[in-house]
C-alpha cells in the first residue's frame, strides 16, 4: 500500500550528476557539492555520499549545525554567518569558515581553515573592499589560521547573457589571482551550478554546484537538455474517488464548482508537505500515466483532483506530483518562483526514500 506522501530520491542520479558536471570543469577544478538546507530537501548525508562517489571533493552547507554528521572524508565548508554560540559546533565538526571580518577572525583558534569572501556584487555576505578582504586573510594569517580559499559569489549568473556576471568576474579575478602568490595554500572558488555550466573562467580552482548536483536546471528551463537528472520524485495515492454532481464544490472557499458531473479523487498531500497552496485550481497530477487537473484549494493535508465522468483511477492508484514528466521547474512556474524552492520546501512529514 502507498504512504500518503513519499519523495522518492535517486542517489545514483545524483552520483551521474556530479560524473556529468565534473567532466564539464576545466584546468583541473575540483568539484564541490552544496548540501544546504537538507540537501535542497532531498536529505544531505545520501546526497553527500552520493555526490562523494560522482567525485566530489568538498562539500559545502550553509549554517554552522549543517557541517555536523557528514558522511566520508572530505572538506566541509560553512558558507554562512556563524554567531558566537554557533561557532564551538563548527569547529568541533572540522568545518571551515567563510570569513570578511578581521574582528571576527581574531576570535579564531589558530589553525581554523578560513576562506575569505570577497563581494564582487552579490551584496550579502563578504567586504565589497578588496583591499579589506586581503587584510582579513592577513589578520587570519597572523592570527595562526589557515587561509584555505579566496571566494565570492555571483548574483546573476542563472541570467544567460547578462552583463554583470563579467563584472564580477573580473573584480574577482582581479582581486584573487595576484594574491595566489601570498597565499599558496588557497583555493580560489566563485562558482555555482549556473555559473559552472555557463562559463569555464569562472570555474577557478574549485566550483560550489547545488541545484545542478540534483538535476535541476539553474536556468528553470529544461535539465534534460543540460544532461541533468532530476534525483527526486514526490508520489501520493488516490485515497478516496466519489462523484461530484453538477452546482457541487469541492474544497474550502469553494474554489471549484463543477460544471458538468464528475468523478473527484482526494490525494493526502497539502501544504503541510510542501505542495504549496498557490497550486490551488493550478497544477496536474498523473495517474496511470495520464494527467489529471487539481482542482479547489490546496488544503493542509490533502488535495482534489477532477477524475472526470467515467475515471479509469481507483482508489489506491499511485498519484506522481514530482517525476512522470512533471518536473520542479514546471512546477515552479505555476507558482513563479524556483525549483529550489520546491524540492527544499518539503517538509519532514514526507519521509524520504532511497532507491
Ligand atoms: C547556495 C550556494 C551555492 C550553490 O548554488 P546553486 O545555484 O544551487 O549551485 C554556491 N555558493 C553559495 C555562496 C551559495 O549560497
Amino acid at each position: 500500500m502507498p504512504v500518503r506522501a513519499l519523495a522518492r530520491v535517486d542517489p545514483a542520479a545524483i552520483t551521474r550528476n556530479c560524473e556529468r558536471l565534473r567532466a564539464a570543469l576545466t584546468g583541473g577544478a575540483a568539484l564541490g557539492a552544496v548540501v544546504k538546507g537538507d540537501g535542497y530537501g532531498h536529505g544531505a548525508k545520501e546526497a553527500a555520499r552520493a555526490a562523494l562517489a560522482g567525485g566530489a571533493s568538498w562539500l559545502f552547507v550553509a549554517a554552522p549545525a549543517e557541517a555536523a554528521d557528514l558522511p566520508g572524508d572530505h572538506r566541509v565548508v560553512v558558507m554562512g554567518a556563524v554567531s558566537e554560540e554557533e561557532l564551538p559546533g563548527a569547529l568541533q565538526a572540522g568545518a571551515e569558515l567563510t570569513v570578511w571580518d578581521e574582528r571576527f577572525v581574531r576570535r579564531l583558534p589558530a589553525g581554523t581553515r578560513v576562506h575569505v569572501k570577497l563581494d564582487t556584487g552579490m551584496g550579502r555576505l563578504g567586504t565589497r573592499d578588496p583591499e579589506e578582504a586581503t587584510r582579513v586573510a592577513e589578520a587570519a594569517e597572523a592570527r595562526g589560521c589557515v587561509v584555505a580559499g579566496l571566494m565570492t559569489h555571483f548574483a546573476t549568473a542563472d541570467e544567460r547573457g547578462d552583463a554583470f556576471f563579467g563584472e564580477q568576474l573580473e573584480r574577482f579575478r582581479a582581486w584573487a589571482e595576484p594574491l595566489r602568490a601570498r597565499f599558496p595554500g588557497a583555493v580560489l572558488h566563485a562558482a555555482n551550478s549556473a555559473a559552472t555550466l555557463r562559463d569555464p573562467a569562472a570555474h577557478f580552482d574549485l566550483v560550489r554546484c547545488g541545484v545542478a548536483i540534483y538535476g535541476l536546471d539553474p536556468f528553470q528551463e529544461d535539465a534534460a537538455a543540460l544532461e541533468l537528472e532530476p534525483a527526486l520524485t514526490l508520489t501520493s495515492y488516490v485515497a478516496a474517488v466519489k462523484p461530484c454532481e453538477r452546482g457541487e464544490s469541492v474544497g474550502y472557499g469553494r474554489k471549484f464548482v463543477a460544471a458538468q458531473s464528475t468523478f473527484v479523487g482526494t490525494i493526502p498531500i497539502g501544504y503541510g508537505d510542501g505542495w504549496r497552496r498557490g497550486l490551488t485550481n493550478n497544477a496536474e497530477v498523473v495517474i496511470g500515466g495520464v494527467r489529471y487537473p487539481v482542482i479547489g484549494t490546496v488544503s493542509m493535508d490533502n488535495i482534489t483532483v477532477d477524475l472526470g465522468r467515467e475515471p479509469w483511477v481507483g482508489e489506491g492508484d499511485v498519484v506522481t506530483l514530482i517525476g512522470a514528466g512533471i518536473t520542479a521547474e514546471e512546477i515552479a512556474g505555476r507558482l513563479d518562483t524556483i525549483n529550489y524552492e520546491i524540492t527544499c520546501g518539503l517538509t519532514a512529514r514526507v519521509p524520504r526514500e532511497y532507491a
